[in-house]
């Protein structure tokens, strides 16, 4: 069912932020994943392996502070982000060169950074795009696959130059690397097709909601109300629900203009807009139905409820003046009657308006009930 533009953006707003929550349990979980890794290769590593013992202990630290923020929700969620793949990159392309630098990875320890290591490597490349999208998850894509790929070449090329015993296996760190190369296209393909859809997906929705909403005061305009109002005039055709239309004009506005000027004109319309969005309920339609004219539609809600809210909305308003302008209100009611469309409702309420401005205005009239 159409909603009202406001109750749009609220969703949306409910969602974002649940996404939001959502991602930072993810993130936790990882992370302590990761930290019991990591203390695992800690606890069971090689004698003499000083990477291990030094390193990794800091690692798990860091991460481990990563975790107590994400759980305080201290910073934003972006910057986590990037500290976690940073955090994560470090470890993972120190330990590589580590690798490189203290073994022969040609000879005996190739086995082990095959199978071992460059999984972490192929993981640190995807997770960068999953975690930093498309821009940030390219730059530590590509930095990850050259740091890596400019070890091998080093690694070969001394072996070569130093006529060594197993420069053969010079094809086993080439075919790890074309699959990390096929990783590095396959994901950043993937990550921006999902990007430009959802892209794609946002600008609908933006065209959507201004295609529907008043620019001046953010309530639904004539467009949006109408399918608002198509659609619970067919709730109220079918269940015999009523569905109150309230029209709310304000009064001498002309002369506002003219004394204070068309820009505090304006802002007492978006300052009256904003009364009448949180005055109505999430599942009512409030809408700038023109000029400084609005239409409030309540479902479920009969003429006699619908009276005594506007009476209070309009003394509320009586009040209080809106940027500095004293305003007042006049309202006609109308109830719409199933099977007899909307327009109708609309034109009735429009007629108890004309009453009510020609009583006096600043009074609510319903087409049943005497002024009030
Ligand atoms: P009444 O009590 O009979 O309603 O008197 P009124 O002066 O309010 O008369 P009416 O409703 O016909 O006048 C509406 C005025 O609102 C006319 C127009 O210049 C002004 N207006 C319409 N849209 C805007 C707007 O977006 N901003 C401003 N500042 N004025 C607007
Ligand atoms: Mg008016």
């Amino acid at each position: 069912m159409d909603s009202a533009p406001g109750n749009n953006l609220h969703a949306i707003q409910t969602e974002l932020n649940r996404l939001e929550t959502y991602r930072r349990s993810i993130y936790l979980g990882v992370l302590i994943l990761t930290i019991a890794i990591i203390l695992l290769s800690w606890a069971f590593r090689e004698n003499g392996d000083a990477f291990i013992a030094v390193a990794y202990p800091a690692f798990a630290l860091v991460l481990a502070g990563l975790c107590v923020a994400l759980w305080r929700r201290a910073g934003s969620l972006r910057t986590m982000e990037i500290i976690l793949v940073a955090t994560a990159g470090a470890m993972i392309l120190s330990r590589l060169a580590w690798h490189f630098a203290f073994s022969d990875p040609l000879n005996e320890h190739l086995l082990l950074l095959a199978g071992g290591h460059y999984w972490a490597v192929g993981i640190l490349i995807v997770g960068g795009f999953i975690t930093l999208g498309y821009r940030g998850g390219m730059m530590t894509g590509v930095g990850t696959f050259l740091f890596s790929g400019a070890l091998a070449v080093h690694e070969i090329l001394s072996c070569f130059l130093a006529a060594g015993e197993f420069c053969h296996n010079w094809v086993y760190l080439a075919r790890i690397h074309l699959f990390l190369a096929v990783l590095l296209a396959l994901t950043s393909a993937g990550t921006l097709i999902r990007e430009r859809t959802w892209g794609a997906f946002t600008r609908a929705e933006t065209l959507q909601h201004w295609a529907n909403t008043d620019p001046l005061c953010g309530l639904s305009n004539r467009r949006g109300a109408d399918r608002f109002l198509s659609a619970e005039a067919a709730l109220a055709d079918r269940y015999q629900r009523p569905l109150t239309i309230i029209l709310i004009d304000i009064d001498q506005f002309k002369n506002i203009n003219d004394e204070y000027g068309h820009k505090v004109g304006d802002s007492v319309i978006s300052g009256f807009a904003d009364i009448l969005s949180s005055t109505v309920r999430e599942v009512d339609l409030a809408a700038r139905w023109g000029g400084d004219e609005f239409l409030v539609a309540t479902p479920g809600v009969d003429l006699r409820a619908a009276r005594h809210a506007a009476q209070r909305c309009r003394r509320a308003i009586e009040r209080a003046p809106i940027a500095g302008v004293p305003v007042t209100v006049t309202v006609g009611i109308a109830e719409y009657i199933p099977g007899k469309g909307t327009d109708d409702a609309i034109n009735r309420a429009d007629a108890m308006l004309y009453r009510a401005k020609a009583a006096g205005r600043n009074r609510v009239i319903t087409e049943a009930c005497e002024p009030a």
